[in-house]
């Protein structure tokens, strides 16, 4: 089955530039920008610049290179809010929401890192 992006989403039109964002950094393949109802003191949204609806449709779609750099994008973020645990920081959740049942309100693939507070357990 093809994936079927929708153009008109609004993490497209942010990439258009047209509706703003606060963002954080930005790659040659990706963005990151704070999350506009943010659920932690840290809330941000790491997306990859092409039409990738989901995780899977990045992984299974997107070049080497943008692979790459979407990771480090990732990397990037956790290293600018200063919560990766191996360098002192606290910790941080990332987490993708996809599809129905993944309950996702936006269809543009979006990596949610969240921290600055104890997250609470998401499986028992
Ligand atoms: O993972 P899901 O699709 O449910 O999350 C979409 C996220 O995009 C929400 O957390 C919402 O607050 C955020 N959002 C945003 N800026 C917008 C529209 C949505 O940060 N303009």
């Amino acid at each position: 089955m093809a994936y079927a992006y929708d153009t008109n989403n609004i993490f497209a039109k942010i990439l258009r530039g047209e509706i703003p964002c606060n963002k954080l950094l930005e790659t040659e393949h990706s963005l990151a920008f704070h999350d506009i109802r943010p659920q932690a003191p840290h809330h941000v949204l790491v997306i990859p610049k092409g039409p990738y609806v989901t995780f899977d449709h990045f992984a299974l779609e997107a070049s080497d290179a943008e692979k790459a750099d979407f990771l480090t994008a990732i990397g990037k973020v956790c290293a600018a809010l200063g919560v990766q645990p191996g360098e002192g920081g606290a910790g941080y959740r990332a987490i993708s929401n996809a599809g129905n049942d993944g309950v996702q309100e936006v269809p543009h693939l979006h990596v949610h890192i969240l921290g600055g507070r104890v997250l609470g357990r998401m499986l028992e």
